[in-house]
């Protein structure tokens, strides 16, 4: 889960990295308010879970409530990477001397927490990267000790922070580095960390990423999840209990069991056709859940057919034969359907599936031939 930028800042806040919070305001009064409140010029910042605002002019300075009430009007309604602005962040403005990126990533590779560093900050890291790879350094930290002060000066060094300034970087490492092991993230940056004209080391800008399995957890983040900018039909899976991606494709998918749904997308693929989305409705699944991700799949009207794959391990299979029944007699939309199921009691699921008139497969590449079939060939 992503968090907004003045989320994120919150959260560094605490963890005593030095930047200027500021307000939020949906409306330019509300940002001409909290200008006037904050006083001196200020930054008025489009907040959408999206790189490149400033480019895509959703960050503008302003020097007075006036000019800040014009620029928030220009930015809410905004339409950045096809995000509507609806909250803007005004904070008070910095000089900017120097921008530096300093992010943390969860590195699977490294199976550690891991420092990214530049000197070119601003810039996405992702284009640095490209242009400029040699302007990074990637430091591991350790799993068990964490981040030491000797990496923090190195980091410093690397970065050439102004030697008055080193040990204010590393109170911003250390908080950076408390609030992503904290709050189970999988990234946490600041970009640009900047150096001003009157010599303050602050975060400009911020992001955290969340690790959603550990979300449960806590629940004081969760509460920070901007519903305006997710796929409705993703909040209704967790809702449901179901792990759901939208893809693009017009073949449904539902299998229980995050592998096997990901088998059965590449099996879909090789026969020609192209998976509407990845669907695991988990272990045990009864009627009631199956008939959410029936809503849930049809929900999105590129879907031309379903493909049912049902391991039965625990789950019986005929239990979810009847389950894939009842559902379907309570769907609006019909749309052909191919089932395989196999694993306990897959004889018995036979009868009820093929009296309810539903398409059978015994092999998987059947049913993926057969799906694209009922969909309408390739597409
Ligand atoms: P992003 O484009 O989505 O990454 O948004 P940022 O918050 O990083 O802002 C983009 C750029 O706007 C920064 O790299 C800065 O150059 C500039 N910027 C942001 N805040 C301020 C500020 O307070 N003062 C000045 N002078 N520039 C700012
Ligand atoms: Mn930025």
């Amino acid at each position: 889960m992503k968090l907004q930028e003045y989320r994120s800042k919150e959260i560094l806040d605490r963890h005593g990295v030095p930047l200027l919070a500021g307000r939020t305001a949906t409306t330019p009064e509300e940002a001409r308010a909290a200008a006037e409140e904050i006083g001196g010029p200020v930054v008025v910042k489009a907040q959408v879970l999206v790189g490149g605002r400033g480019k895509a002019g959703g960050v503008k300075l302003a020097s007075d409530p006036d000019e800040a009430e014009q620029k928030a009007r220009e930015i809410i309604g905004l339409d950045i990477k096809g995000i509507t602005v609806r909250t803007v962040l005004v904070a008070p403005a910095a000089e900017i001397a120097h921008e530096y990126y300093l992010g943390l990533i969860l590195d699977r590779a490294a199976k550690a927490i891991t420092v990214i560093a530049s000197a070119e900050g601003g810039v996405e890291i992702e284009e640095t990267a490209r242009t400029n790879p040699d302007a990074i350094l990637r430091l591991p930290l350790h799993p068990l000790i964490g981040l030491q002060e000797h990496q923090s000066r190195r980091v410093a060094f690397f970065l050439g922070i102004p030697a008055d300034l080193r040990k204010d970087f590393g109170r911003v490492m250390r908080g950076l580095f408390d609030a992503f092991v904290q709050s189970d993230a999988d990234l946490a940056e600041i970009n640009p960390l900047v150096v001003t004209d009157d010599g303050r080391l602050l975060a400009l800008d911020a992001k955290i990423v969340l690790d959603d399995s550990a979300l449960p957890r806590h629940p004081d983040l969760e509460a920070m999840r901007d519903l305006n900018e997710e796929e409705p039909s993703e909040i209704a899976a967790r809702e449901a209990g179901i792990s759901f991606i939208k893809l693009d494709g017009n073949i449904g998918c539902m299998v229980n069991g995050a592998g096997l749904a990901m088998t059965t997308m590449d099996l879909v693929k090789l026969a020609g056709g192209e998976p509407a989305n990845f669907l695991d409705i988990g272990g045990g699944a009864k009627a009631d859940k199956v008939t959410a991700a029936f809503r849930i799949i049809l929900d999105d009207p590129n879907v031309k057919a379903i493909l049912i794959n049902i391991f039965g391990g625990i789950t019986r299979g005929d239990e979810v034969a009847r389950g894939i029944v009842e559902a379907r007699s309570q769907l609006e939309r019909e749309v052909p359907m191919v089932v395989r199921i196999v694993g306990t009691n897959e004889a018995e699921a036979k009868p009820i599936l093929a009296e309810a008139q539903l398409i059978t497969a015994d092999s998987l590449d059947d049913a993926a031939a057969k799906a694209v079939a009922a969909a309408g060939g390739a597409a």
